[in-house]
């Protein structure tokens, strides 16, 4: 199309305000029009083969995201959370020019090659693939930690001086059951970070807009101990159940993606309208419904049911809680990592669980998931699976 035949002025004011969102203005690089030359357009509509170019009725989505994870000046759309992790992970490296990462055992961040590693035996050890056809070489470039050790992170910078590109981690690692942060243990991980000139992702592709608006992030602005990350990884939740993920942090590094920057990244599907449709309504929902003080009351209740059941039947438990997640570890000891996480007794779990589905709750088919309470619980749902729970547990 050319200008003749295209109103652009509404596109130009629309591409505008996309690039205060979104590198370069594009959720994929060669939409920008650099090739071609001019400005891109918007679409409002299509029929068949002809485009209606927007009005100025179109709003940005990216805006939406900026504007409920106040750490994310500028973001990227993607299709899911491995896409979002693997993306951030090559900004880092790409904005640092460092090729070694730190990741946390027990710590999931989708299936991406860098990051489908967990811990070798010692706390410095590089990692080993977790699955057939991950080069060592590529493994070697991740250093694998243990969660809530201090000690391991300093001792993993003082290793690899001017080496580590990016630490990742989920703040409240959920892929190994629930594991909560020690206090102040995120505050030393950004502080280690930014002495070190090292990126800090925050992974909130579960706990994002589950946990509040804005993920751990934004329940620790709330509780008065803010946590910064620079980029921050988000999906599940964000495309209303349609594929989305998003990664974005500070202007500064998210510029450094194609067309603004180096760093490659595209997506044919990337920003598709239909799975951003979805999400925008999901988001919205979230902002009218503001459903987190509810859901950390269901929470607490869940949590205390189990404590007094287990307490009863004399069975060592521990229900780390927050807001709708929660995880049961059947182990006295507090669980603070991976290794500590898998002291639990698994083959009481899977009693528990067993029990529970042949009365009508089901719970997550294995002792290493979290278990969330969702917005379509209600409270007597909850009740019901509470005494479910309990029974269960009062029949080991
Ligand atoms: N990060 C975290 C914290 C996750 O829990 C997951 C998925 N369970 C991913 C990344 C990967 O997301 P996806 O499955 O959408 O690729």
């Amino acid at each position: 199309m050319t200008e003749s035949v295209v109103n652009m002025s509404v596109s130009d004011q629309l591409f505008a305000r996309a690039k205060q969102v979104i590198p370069g203005g594009v959720n994929s690089p060669v939409r920008a029009f650099r090739s071609v030359g001019g400005a891109p357009f918007f679409v409002k509509a299509a029929h068949g083969a002809r485009l209606v170019t927007a009005d100025d009725r179109e709003l940005i989505d990216a805006e939406l995201i900026v504007r409920f994870v106040p750490s994310i000046q500028k973001v990227r759309m993607c299709n899911s959370g491995t896409e979002a992790t693997m993306s951030a992970i090559r900004l880092a490296r790409g904005f640092t020019k460092r090729d070694k990462i730190i990741k946390f055992s027990g710590c999931y961040h989708g299936h991406s090659d860098s990051l489908l590693i967990k811990a070798g035996s010692g706390a410095l050890t590089h990692g080993n693939p977790d699955s057939a056809g991950v080069p060592a070489s590529f493994a070697k470039e991740t250093v694998v930690l243990s969660f809530n050790d201090r000690a391991a992170l300093d001792a993993a910078f003082a290793a690899n001086p001017d080496q580590i590109a990016g630490v990742i981690l989920e703040p409240f690692p959920a892929n190994i059951g629930l594991i909560l942060p020690d206090p102040g243990y995120l505050a030393y991980l950004r502080d280690i970070c930014t002495r070190n000139g090292t990126v800090l992702i925050f992974d909130e592709v579960m706990t994002g807009f589950r946990l509040s608006k804005a993920g751990v992030q934004g329940l620790l602005a709330e509780q008065g101990t803010p946590v910064i990350p620079d980029l921050t990884t988000l999906g599940k939740i964000i495309g209303g159940g349609l594929p989305v993920g998003a990664f974005g942090g500070h202007a500064d590094i998210m510029d450094y993606l194609a067309p603004e920057g180096p760093v490659y990244q595209a997506g044919t599907l990337s920003g598709n309208p239909l799975a951003m449709a979805a999400g925008i309504t999901a988001l919205r929902m979230l902002e009218e419904l503001n459903p987190y003080p509810r859901l950390e009351k269901l929470g607490q209740q869940v949590r205390d049911v189990l404590i007094a059941a287990a307490r009863n039947k004399g069975i060592p438990l521990q229900v780390p809680q927050v807001g709708s997640m929660f995880a049961l570890f059947f182990t006295p000891t507090p669980v603070r990592d991976y290794a500590t996480a898998l002291q639990a007794d698994a083959k009481i779990f899977a009693r528990i669980f067993r029990s529970c589905l042949d009365r009508g709750v089901y719970l997550a088919p294995s002792a290493y998931e979290t278990a969330f309470i969702s917005t379509a619980h209600d409270g007597p749902d909850i009740d019901q699976a509470c005494e479910i729970m309990s029974k269960a547990i009062a029949e080991l």
